[in-house]
């Protein structure tokens, strides 16, 4: 990258000396005695002393020359802002100060027309990421350029933080650009192959993780590049098999992110994680069908699947009453009905969302019919209740046992009659069973 810091003998007791060293007392002398000693540059990059700092993490050393109100976006010789480095080197608190100062995250450098946000997805610094993209949110950017747009930005080869991200294989910034608004299709103009899609540099990249990233926000696997190659078509060329496999478009498609729908735009960050990880489960089990297939086992799919199972088998909460497998961790608004994070999930996904499309139908809840409106975490008992639950005074079935259903074909009224609606928001379940002799749908 051309920015290793040139740290000569003579510049170890000069001004670059003591920025690389943290000494904040003589740097002030030194500016104190000669103001213009600021102007010096350090090797061909012609870094600044700012630059030094915030790529090397001096957080005190970039407080007191932002003190000495230097501009923070003094440009080096790729016309590179303090801010692009500290991106570039995962120095979160220099990114954080820099952006408190001012500093424009708007800025392209001249070596590929990149971002500071380009640059924290290229070398994967999810924190410094979230960090300019909450700066985003706040700053005028927002005003004149539109967050959206701002998450879309095209370096000069046409790339947009989510294309480096997958081309990089750095899985989590994959996902935080997804989750804020990233444009899953778009293709790159002459960054990677001409028209290549995020899917197709993920393939390429061979990261399985940010394959599935990918394809659970909705990636087209039928998406051709400007050379008429799908991106299951890369993966083989390059042989990452496991990749492949998921990537060819005769397999079962993944569940998708139901991100259209405006209660799930609207999820606190609790009920988030637990549908966000439903999803992942799910997506892993059709995963695990295809994969047996090809050659290859996957440990790491196994242990995490097998290691929930136990988890839900050795807690005694209130089972869902559509599956009977999961516990139930989501509560759906206004009518206060209870299931599992993997059966709500179903229920959303099961229209595919169509981006194109403006709006689309909200679910209805599969016990009351009334329209979602807002999904939350369900409350758990403490351990404290469940004692009570359990005392001789108290014997109504906590859980139920999934053999007895074939699945499909759970009714309201064989679930009543299981005594299963203790938790049903308040509702009474003589009311329920009279009033919902439905079919729930199979989610
Ligand atoms: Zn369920
Ligand atoms: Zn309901």
């Amino acid at each position: 990258m051309g920015q290793a810091l040139s740290c000569g003998e003579r510049e170890e007791s000069g001004l670059f000396g003591a920025v690389g060293k943290g000494e904040v007392e003589r740097l002030e002398a030194m500016v104190d005695a000669d103001p213009s000693v600021l102007e010096e540059t350090s090797g061909y990059g012609r870094l600044s002393a700012l630059h030094v700092a915030a790529s090397n993490g001096r957080i005190e050393v970039v407080s007191a020359l932002l003190d000495l109100s230097l501009n923070p976006d003094i440009l080096n010789r790729y016309k590179q802002t303090p801010l692009m480095l500290a991106a570039m080197h995962g120095k979160i608190s220099c990114v954080q100060k820099l952006i408190q100062a001012g500093a424009n995250i708007l800025m392209f450098d001249s070596l590929h027309g990149r971002t500071c946000l380009h640059y924290a997805a290229y070398y994967g610094h999810s924190d410094c990421l979230q960090a300019i993209l909450s700066a985003a949110h706040s700053t005028p950017v927002s005003d004149s350029w539109g967050f959206a747009r701002f998450v879309n930005i095209r370096d000069g080869g046409g790339a947009t933080p989510l294309h480096l991200a997958a081309r990089q294989s750095r899985p989590e910034c994959v996902h935080i650009l997804l989750d804020s608004g990233a444009l899953v299709c778009a293709s790159t103009g002459g960054y990677g192959y001409l028209g290549s899609t995020p899917l197709h540099l993920a393939a390429r990249g061979g990261s399985l993780e940010c394959v599935r990233e990918l394809l659970a926000w909705g990636a087209d696997r039928h998406q051709v590049d400007s050379s008429g190659r799908i991106p299951y078509t890369v993966a083989l060329k390059h042989k990452h098999r496991v990749c492949a496999a998921l990537l060819d478009p005769s397999s079962a498609e993944p569940l998708v992110w139901p991100s259209p729908l405006k209660f799930i735009s609207e999820l606190n960050p609790e009920a988030k994680t637990l549908l966000e990880t439903a999803l992942k489960e799910a997506n892993m089990e059709r995963e695990k069908a295809l994969l047996k297939e090809t050659v290859y086992s996957l440990p790491s799919l196994d242990s995490i699947v097998g290691a929930d199972d136990t988890a839900s088998e050795a807690s005694d909460v209130e089972l869902c009453c559509i599956c009977f497998d999961q516990l139930c961790t989501i509560e759906v608004r206004p009518c206060g009905h209870q299931m599992c994070a993997h059966c709500i999930l179903a229920l959303c996904c099961h229209k595919k969302p169509n981006p194109t499309a403006a709006c689309t139908t909200a679910p209805v809840c599969p016990f009351c019919r009334s329209s979602i409106t807002q999904l939350v975490v369900a409350e758990i008992e403490t351990s404290n209740d469940l004692e009570l639950e359990f005392s001789p005074s108290n014997s109504k079935p906590r859980r139920s046992r999934k053999s007895n259903f074939s699945e499909g074909s759970s009714s309201f009224k064989s679930l009543s009659a299981m005594g299963s609606f203790t938790r049903l928001g308040g509702i009474s379940p003589g009311k329920i069973a009279a009033e919902c002799n439905v079919v729930i749908d199979k989610p």
